[in-house]
């Protein structure tokens, strides 16, 4: 691995780097990606930005959003490829992914646990709450003035990944960088109720239909929730409905493990994994070739929603010793 200073020589070398971060992109991808484009076009580059998925609603608030192409790489001249807050090429996504090994070379900014990171070169941090926080550092360390629009993107990498500074992964680091964001004209609150304070009608919906499939096993110390594909179709829902459902689970008392099952079609689960204070989830998750933190993780699982939640639960309990 490299230090970051090496990723920003890399950076600086570059005029012509596309930009990148994981499928379902969640506040942290767009936030990191967003800044670090806006401070790279800052000092000069040709930056293109690129999401193999499309991007959630909730985050049409951010300075930068429509500069992103959705879906296949243009076709342009690069000479850098730039992943940030993604561990493995297939979270990619299907546009993105062959990029890999096109030839380009490629730099790899993230902070999820992973002992093997791809690229040329790369720097992965897992103590840093959000890819976010190595950003700001990153662009410090180019010379980039941060200005409003690149802090709103940054604050919200960061406030999202931490669940508004509640989660295990917040350090002293992380709440002075937010303060030093704020200090910028961040509209604090405002982007708190844009992202935790309000859901379209479809997102309580879904909340109701997870809340009725809530199980708890009998110790009390796992409990999952599971939505089926049929459900979500019926209520025209999208991936961005569904992510937070998870917290429900997670939020009751003498619970140490939460878990969510979502249907992708009749062969395939994406699971969810949280825990609160004992449990490392990143481990269980890459029992199933996924991945993510210590306190959450994920992977995708074939086979029906039965046959994954069964075999899933009998990992889970395993850690209780058969609870
Ligand atoms: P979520 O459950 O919200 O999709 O993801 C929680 C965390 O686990 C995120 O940091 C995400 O990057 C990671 N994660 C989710 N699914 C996968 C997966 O299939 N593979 C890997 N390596 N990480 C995942
Ligand atoms: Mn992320
Ligand atoms: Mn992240």
């Amino acid at each position: 691995m490299n230090n970051l200073r090496t990723v920003a020589d890399v950076l600086e070398k570059s005029s012509r780097p596309l930009l990148c971060g994981h499928i379902m992109p969640d506040g942290d991808s767009l936030g990191s990606v967003l800044a670090l484009g806006m401070g790279l076009q800052s000092v000069g580059k040709e930056v293109t930005i690129v999401s193999s998925d499309p991007l959630p609603d909730l985050y049409r608030f951010l300075p930068g959003i429509d500069e992103i192409v959705v879906g296949s790489v243009p076709d342009r001249k690069y000479d850098l490829l730039v992943v940030v807050d993604c561990s493995v090429p297939e979270r990619l996504g299907s546009t993105i992914t062959p990029t890999v090994d096109s030839g380009l070379p490629v730099v790899v900014i993230d902070h999820h646990v992973n002992d093997q990171p791809f690229g040329h070169h790369n720097y992965v941090r897992s103590s840093a709450a959000a890819t976010g926080e190595i950003i700001m550092e990153l662009l410090e360390l180019l010379g980039v003035s941060i200005n409003l629009d690149i802090a709103i993107n940054l604050y919200t990498a960061i406030v999202t990944d931490t669940g508004s500074f509640r989660f295990e992964n917040t350090t002293p680091e992380t709440h002075s960088k937010a303060a030093e964001l704020v200090k910028f004209g961040v509209p604090v609150s405002r982007l708190s109720n844009l992202i935790f304070g309000e859901q379209p009608l479809k997102s309580i919906r879904l909340l109701e239909a997870a809340l009725n499939s809530l199980e708890v096993s009998d110790c009390g110390r796992i409990a999952w929730i599971s939505i089926d594909r049929d459900k979500i179709d019926a209520l025209g829902a999208e991936d961005q409905h569904i992510e937070g459902l998870i917290s429900y689970p997670r939020k009751i008392k003498g619970v140490e493990l939460a878990i969510s099952f979502r249907e992708l079609d009749k062969q395939k689960v994406k699971v969810s994994f949280r825990s609160k204070y004992t449990v490392d989830v990143n481990f269980l998750a890459k029992k199933f070739g996924g991945g993510g933190h210590v306190r959450a993780s994920g992977c995708t699982i074939q086979g029906t929603l039965q046959e994954v939640k069964e075999v899933v639960l009998k990992e889970a309990q395993e850690i209780f010793r058969g609870c």
